[in-house]
């Protein structure tokens, strides 16, 4: 089967009912004929539902879609990105251990990185997203895991897949992908190499700014010791979001195909704007590492950052000209969000801290939505002209 047929085709098991669309499986335990079928079920000798931290129709219905759009033997779907995250750093280092990363990955992980990971004895070390002549050196006897982000957030840089899942394999490390930017219809790092992909949910899975939740998909061990360690410490995905997330995955191929058509119009439109200093976006040729991206990526993404050449304080006239664009924290939505880092989720960093992460002054960062590409180009044109 195809790919985008899996995202559409595989359901849990119909009822008696023969409902067409899945159910909704909202139960927090599941029953048994006998004690026989009891004990059975409690000794793993079944694939029988126990609880619903432990496991749920729905939830199963989203991870084994999302095992097929990853091309993974196995997957997990959690309550969030973050406990996707978190679930595959705990479940799977001790300490000792080292963590190989870079500096240009999303907030939260950064702040699980720096501030928790080293709580339990788990050393950690950072190399430049885009210079890979150092990323071997960085290595050391106890690293475990290597785990990034590409295209990175909000920079946009590209990491060569293929560079590093070699690299993992040569050094017998777990490579750990966030492949939320891209999205397996744009990227699969499991094919270069990589033994686990993470997920925010939350982005443009759903895509439609409702839910939270999070996946791991990968290698069979490896998940089946991250499934040990979340259904202990509790993130499960509500059976709801999970239902949710199964009806979006339907359609996630279509709709990202729109979304990165329309971050190309707008990035090939805004290109050398007056107001703009420089303009990213992986499918153009002026990207700095386009030809990586062209190579691993099936099409750029939704995601359009730019300069702005007023820095701070156009910055914030850019978002207060905004007039159908959102200004909201979330990414991955049917309507088009502006954000603007340096003046709200990276406000506290002090601006060493926000350059050694590629946050300027005056960056922007587009999602792309899909309303009509001119109406978003258009509000961030008249938006540019007041900065
Ligand atoms: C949002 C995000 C996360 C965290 O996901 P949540 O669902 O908010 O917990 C992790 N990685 C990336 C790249 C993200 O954008």
């Amino acid at each position: 089967m195809h790919k985008i047929t899996d995202a559409i085709r595989i359901q849990i098991p119909r009822t008696d009912e023969m409902e067409h669309s899945a159910p909704l499986f909202l139960t927090s335990s599941f029953c048994y004929d006998n004690a026989e079928e009891m004990r059975a079920s409690f000794a793993d000798e079944t694939d029988n539902n126990i609880y619903s931290r432990f496991s749920n129709p729905n939830v199963k219905e989203f991870a084994d879609k999302m095992c097929a759009l990853e091309g993974a033997e196995a997957a997990y779907a959690t309550s969030t990105g973050m406990s996707a995250v978190t679930g595959s750093f705990l479940a799977l280092m001790k300490q000792g251990d080292h963590l190989l990363s870079c500096s240009a990955i999303f907030g939260s992980t950064h702040t699980v990185i720096t501030k928790y990971l080293p709580k339990f004895g788990i050393e950690y070390s950072y190399v430049p997203a885009t210079d890979m002549s150092v990323w071997e050196q960085a290595i050391r006897p106890n690293t475990k895991m290597i785990y990034l982000e590409t295209p990175t957030n909000p920079g946009l840089d590209i990491i060569d897949l293929e560079f590093v899942g070699k690299l993992a394999k040569k050094h017998n490390l777990i490579l750990n992908v966030d492949n939320c930017f891209a999205t397996p219809v744009a990227q699969r790092p499991i094919e270069y190499g990589a033994d686990l992909v993470t997920h925010s949910a939350t982005k443009w899975l759903d895509g439609q700014g409702r839910v939270l939740g999070g996946v791991v998909a990968g290698r069979k061990d490896l998940i089946n010791e991250i499934y040990l360690f979340s259904r202990s410490t509790g993130p499960a995905l509500s059976p709801f979001n999970a239902w949710i997330l199964s009806k979006s995955l339907e359609t996630l191929d279509v709709r990202m195909e729109r979304h990165a058509s329309n971050a190309l119009y707008i990035a090939q439109q805004l290109e050398g704007h007056q107001k703009t200093t420089s303009l990213r976006y992986p499918f153009l040729d002026s990207h700095p590492q386009n030809k990586i991206a062209v190579k691993q990526m099936a099409n750029g993404g939704g995601i359009v950052c730019f300069e702005l050449k007023g820095g701070l304080a156009a910055g914030r006239k850019f978002l207060d000209s905004l007039k159908m664009l959102s200004l909201t924290a979330n990414l991955g939505d049917t309507r088009s969000i502006a954000s603007h880092p340096a003046s709200t989720t990276h406000a506290k960093l002090s601006e060493e801290d926000r350059r050694a992460v590629n946050i300027t002054p005056g960056l922007i960062r587009i999602s792309v939505g899909l309303e009509h590409k001119q109406d978003i180009l258009d509000d961030i044109s008249q938006a540019l002209d007041q900065c």
